[in-house]
């Protein structure tokens, strides 16, 4: 999955908000220690325990989105995406992301969905759906 394919052929508005801390729960709760000061668990694959991190710190592995760095509060392009989920299926898409604005501290969301966007389990319920109508309009006929 490239970026293009992103970010391209997006035939609905891309829903965005911005929120003083993270959407994504996970987050949220370092995010309010990060602020308040307290510490917070170091990352394992540089270290162990906890210690008490600057946002840029506890940032620091994050990177950009090259596709929407803007801060939607401030416009500021100095961002980093913490959350990016994306799901295809059949050639439709959905995606969201959330960036951190390390100017304004603000979160910024965005989130997209295909007009007919269907999980594959959504398939799923209307073949069987299908299956079964068709069942009942066959057995329909041979008692008739
Ligand atoms: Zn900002």
């Amino acid at each position: 999955m490239s970026l293009k394919d992103v970010t391209s052929n997006l035939r609905a508005p891309i829903v965005t908000r911005v929120a003083d801390a993270p959407t994504v729960r996970v987050h949220s709760v370092e995010w309010r220690k990060v602020m308040a000061g307290e510490p917070v668990e170091i990352n394992p694959s540089v270290g162990h325990g906890y210690r008490v991190m600057s946002v840029d710190e506890w940032s620091a592995r994050w990177k950009k989105n090259e596709a929407w760095p803007e801060c939607l509060q401030c416009g500021s392009k100095n961002t980093k995406e913490h959350h990016f989920t994306q799901t295809w299926c059949r050639g439709k898409k959905k995606w969201e992301s959330e960036c951190l604005c390390l100017e304004c501290h603000s979160f910024s969301f965005r989130s997209y969905c295909d007009p007919d966007f269907k999980t594959p389990e959504e398939y799923e319920k209307e073949r069987w759906q299908n299956m079964v109508a068709a069942e009942g309009a066959k057995s329909l006929e041979v008692s008739s």
